[in-house]
């Protein structure tokens, strides 16, 4: 069973001028393709050509660098896409109980995601991660994501340039301002709440 292009859970203008439509359908329709593609076409006749994308990101991640950045980039994604959306969402009581004691404020959670993506150096993603209820932030490079069993992303904004560079040219701190303001806090509340890492759709 091939991996699938998960599709855009809202249409492509949902996030403007957040994001635009024309940066959403070449994002989606171009580069998360490509990774599904690409994906597939390396596990096509393997051991893993049935297995989940997180057991492919599992298999390959100390051993196929090639393979897990895509099978990785496919999934980061997709999360991607869940972590936002166009409807004004509020973090649950539990989330929001978390944040105030890892951060100043909420305001300063979301403006240490804005610094650290805007900071990061290269490709790379900027995720909220809770570790046993405990949250910090997080930015990783190229494909990586959050290490550890008990690492749980709540989020994750991307800080590819391919995420902004269409509306925004170089300027990525104009993009996480923007976007950040789309981030979906009930997703992120119901991973909070689950304790286990979301799954890509099959
Ligand atoms: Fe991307």
């Amino acid at each position: 069973m091939a991996i699938k292009l998960m599709p855009l859970p809202y249409a492509p203008d949902a996030l403007q001028p957040a994001v635009s439509a024309e940066t959403l359908n070449t994002h989606h329709g171009k580069h998360h393709k490509a990774y599904v593609d690409k994906t597939n076409q390396a596990i096509a006749g393997t051991a893993l050509a049935d297995h989940s994308l997180e057991q492919i990101i599992a298999a390959t991640h100390s051993t196929d660098k090639k393979v897990f950045n895509q099978a990785a980039q496919a999934w980061n994604h997709g999360f991607y896409w869940v972590s936002l959306t166009p409807e004004s969402t509020k973090p649950s009581a539990d989330l929001a109980t978390a944040i105030s004691s890892a951060f100043s404020s909420h305001q300063d959670m979301v403006e240490q995601l804005i610094t650290q993506g805007a900071e990061h150096f290269g490709s790379g993603w900027v995720w909220l991660v809770s570790k046993a209820g405990q949250l910090s932030i997080e930015a990783t490079h190229d494909a990586a994501q959050p290490e550890g069993e008990d690492a749980n992303p709540l989020l994750v904004l991307d800080v590819w340039e391919h995420a902004y560079y269409l509306d925004r040219k170089q300027d990525r701190k104009v993009y996480l301002k923007a976007v950040s303001g789309k981030i979906d806090w009930q997703f992120a509340s119901e991973n909070f709440a689950r304790q286990s890492r979301w799954t890509y759709p099959r």
